[in-house]
């Protein structure tokens, strides 16, 4: 017993005295402050994994999420933050922050993540919002100035590609899986910047999506097309031009409301030409 006691030595080691093999080589104060802090982090995440604030915020989710995996749609176990606590800890009980996953898809996320935040793959990503009156070339626009690492939410055209029809053919069924794919969209883009542009096609501004991308480069623009050209064309392409007047008057009043103040109008160009009537959908 004497012997072996001989042979250690006491040693502070994260704020507690233990005793250690006399050749441990004894942490510097620096590391010392390290493991203090982290310590401190890290029973920070365990108190707040064991709140009562988090469980219930965690029931709710998982009552709003129906129990289903938001990845997947089996059965979910978990309440997983979008963007990690760990990155925006101000955000940890925000429940637009929030989603049920099932163990799997919780494993891959959270796999994918720790690589991206080892391998510091931080990209400028810019996010642009391009809302406006219909008929007003929208959709032209972003595709003439996406780049080859882009996504592309337009309504429009994902109603052409899920149902086969030229894109203006609204499908009401169709509405709610095209909501589902933008509010998923939205929710990864909070979560991670994969592309170098993101371009999100839409008639009216979202303050949802505004408070939700607050922390991403968000550019909003709508395009200088009159109001007159835009129901000019409109009429060419064969649209229903009554029942969109009533969309056309929408987005007046919400400019009238300051909804648009955000937004910079941008000359579209293309429109002046007149060979951009040419609106192709069949892709
Ligand atoms: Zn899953």
């Amino acid at each position: 017993m004497v012997s072996t006691m001989a042979n250690k030595k006491l040693a502070m080691i994260n704020g507690r005295r233990v005793l250690v093999d006399a050749a441990t080589k004894i942490r510097q104060d620096s590391d010392r402050q390290y493991n203090q802090a982290r310590n401190q982090r890290q029973s920070e995440y365990v108190k707040f994994y064991h709140s009562a604030a988090w469980l219930k915020t965690r029931e709710q989710v998982l009552i709003r999420d129906d129990s289903i995996c938001q990845r997947c749609g089996l059965a979910a176990s978990l309440v997983d933050h979008i963007i990690p606590s760990e990155d925006d800890w101000d955000d940890r009980l925000n429940q637009d922050n929030l989603q049920a996953l099932c163990r799997d898809c919780h494993y891959w996320k959270t796999r994918r993540e720790t690589t991206k935040r080892k391998k510091g793959q931080q990209r400028a990503m810019t996010i642009t919002v391009v809302a406006g009156y219909p008929g007003s070339g929208k959709s032209t626009y972003v595709l003439d100035h996406a780049g080859s690492h882009d996504l592309i939410y337009d309504y429009d055209r994902l109603m052409s590609a899920l149902t086969g029809q030229p894109g203006h053919d609204h499908n009401i069924d169709v509405n709610d899986y095209i909501q589902l794919f933008y509010e998923l969209i939205v929710r990864k883009l909070k979560a991670e910047q994969t592309f170098d542009n993101v371009w999100l096609v839409m008639t009216y501004p979202d303050d949802k999506l505004d408070s939700l991308l607050a922390s991403r480069d968000l550019r909003h623009i709508m395009l200088d097309t009159s109001k007159d050209d835009c129901i000019k064309r409109l009429s060419h392409d064969k649209r229903d031009v009554i029942s969109l007047l009533k969309v056309l008057d929408k987005v007046d009043k919400l400019k009238a409301e300051n909804k648009f103040d955000k937004f910079k109008v941008v000359k579209n160009t293309k429109f002046k030409k007149k060979k951009v009537f040419e609106f192709n959908f069949d892709i």
